[in-house]
């Protein structure tokens, strides 16, 4: 199949075709066209698999027959888990749609909320928001819903994680009751499915993979070494390896920071982003590696789902996540769109639990290799036989918005060891509305073209895959 099988409009056939892309990916050959017969879409789909152009792709068709937005008012409604994919999501949005009369903003946490009720002020027909933000202006009477024709969740399993399903409900409540729904995510977890029933109606389900599937195209390896040498091997793997970018996953802000210290003090360019940082340093620093400016980003959990960078070739989990579904959005960020990635984890004895927990998750052991002058002392236990996976039963979100902050899932993040507690996938919360509103640059913009940078990309999504 062929975009133009796809009955979207020749400036947005243009648009696609400038971004480099050849054919459609298998959740867009079959979103694109369930999106544009005005249905329910429920759609699960790996990561890096093309959901966002899944769903704004026939977004931008419709609103483009319909009427413009009215002053205040928005037509579409993008809601994304954190700020970075907000930006990315609404960048898509630009791209796609710029040979388009419509207009979109991006509005989260973080910056200054004044120039986004200015933006606002005029109507924009698509809105990308975080959900913390979107209440915000929402109550301040900046923005008005009875317009909306579409709303859409993005990683929708994320947001139930992060603890926005308070927010979710409102803002569905405060919406018209006739409107289409589509919820993107990457898997269909019981709680997404929950989630579903009070939004959704007569939804069509698309699944693309197998629920928790790591990306074929990510070799994956767990190198076992002592806790107290971890950094020194980080700096060993990036210098033997000559790694120039590399995404490095720690368990909490804290150690993300000491990390970061330890990188710039061996003379390897690194930069931090997680919750405690301000939205101009997290922009910055994400920046700055997408550029090559800065060789090593070390994130939490924050920055594990739906973050896109171009060609991203190494992920290295420096501490293994506490909840296992984490490690397969960690290593997501990297074999992307079918390119060739490299997943390393650096696990210590204290962690053969979770790894333990990842393998059970991803249903295969993953390779071990010792790395010559880093054998552990504390020796990593042999890998058990994997039991069969079992979906769990849906739980009950429980509201701890704001409570907590990113990095902190692990109540005995001393021993490495999985809490026991119930609802800890969704004691992690939102750093949308946390952190500080002094620094902020406007976000909100008149849709305009981002640079055609991936102009002769091979065809990823092609027969011999
Ligand atoms: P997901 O939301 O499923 O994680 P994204 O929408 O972020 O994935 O897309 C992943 C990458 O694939 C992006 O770099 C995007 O530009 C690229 N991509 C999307 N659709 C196509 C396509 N049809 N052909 C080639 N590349 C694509
Ligand atoms: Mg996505």
């Amino acid at each position: 199949m062929d975009f133009s099988d796809l009955a979207l409009s020749s400036k947005i056939l243009a648009a696609v075709a400038e971004k480099g892309y050849i054919k459609p990916s298998p959740i867009q050959e079959q979103a694109i066209p369930a999106v544009l017969a005005g249905k329910d879409v429920m759609a699960a789909a790996q990561t890096g698999t093309g959901k966002t152009a899944g769903f704004t792709l026939p977004i931008l068709e419709l609103l483009s027959r319909g009427n413009k937005a009215k002053a205040n008012h928005i037509r579409a409604l993008i809601l994304t888990p954190t700020r970075e994919l907000a930006a990315q999501v609404g960048e898509s949005v630009a791209t796609y749609g710029k040979e388009l009369p419509l207009t979109s903003a991006i509005v989260f946490g973080g910056v200054k909320i004044n120039p986004q009720m200015m933006k606002l002020r005029q109507g924009v027909d698509i809105l990308i928001a975080t959900p913390g933000r979107l209440m915000d202006l929402y109550q301040q009477n900046a923005v008005k819903f009875s317009q909306v024709e579409i709303l859409v969740l993005d990683e929708a399993d994320r947001m139930l994680d992060m603890g926005f399903i308070r927010d979710i409900k409102k803002i569905i409540s405060a919406l018209p009751v006739q409107r289409q729904n589509l919820l993107f995510s990457a898997t269909f977890s019981p709680d997404i499915r929950e989630l579903a029933k009070g939004l959704v109606k007569n939804p069509i389900e698309i699944s693309v993979n197998p629920e928790n599937s790591t990306a074929k195209t990510v070799k994956q390896t767990v190198i076992p070494c002592d806790k107290k040498q971890k950094a020194k091997l980080l700096c060993h793997l990036i210098k033997e390896n000559d790694w120039q970018q590399v995404l490095v996953f720690t368990r909490t802000k804290h150690g993300a920071n000491r990390l970061t210290r330890d990188l710039e003090a061996k003379s390897i360019n690194a930069a931090a982003i997680h919750g405690n940082k301000s939205q101009g340093a997290r922009t910055k620093a994400l920046a700055n590696f997408k550029s090559g400016a800065v060789k090593v980003l070390v994130a939490t959990d924050i920055a594990a789902r739906g973050l896109d960078i171009d060609q991203l070739p190494q992920v290295v989990n420096f501490d293994l996540p506490n909840v296992p579904e984490d490690y397969v959005h960690r290593i997501g960020r990297t074999g992307r769109a079918g390119a060739d990635g490299f997943a390393v984890s650096l696990v210590s004895a204290d962690e053969h639990k979770l790894l333990e927990d990842i393998e059970y998750v991803i249903q295969e052991p993953i390779e071990r290799k010792i790395t010559e002058g880093f054998a552990p002392v504390n020796e990593l236990p042999p890998s058990r036989p994997i039991k069969p996976f079992k979906a769990k039963k849906p739980k009950k979100v429980k509201h701890t918005h704001n409570e907590h902050k990113d990095g902190q899932r692990s109540s005995n993040s001393a021993t490495g060891h999985k809490p026991k507690s119930k609802n800890t996938r969704h004691q992690v919360s939102g750093q949308d509305k946390a952190s500080n509103k002094k620094t902020g640059k406007p976000v909100a913009r008149k849709v305009h073209p981002d640079k055609a940078k991936q102009q002769g990309k091979k065809d990823p999504y092609s027969a011999s895959r």
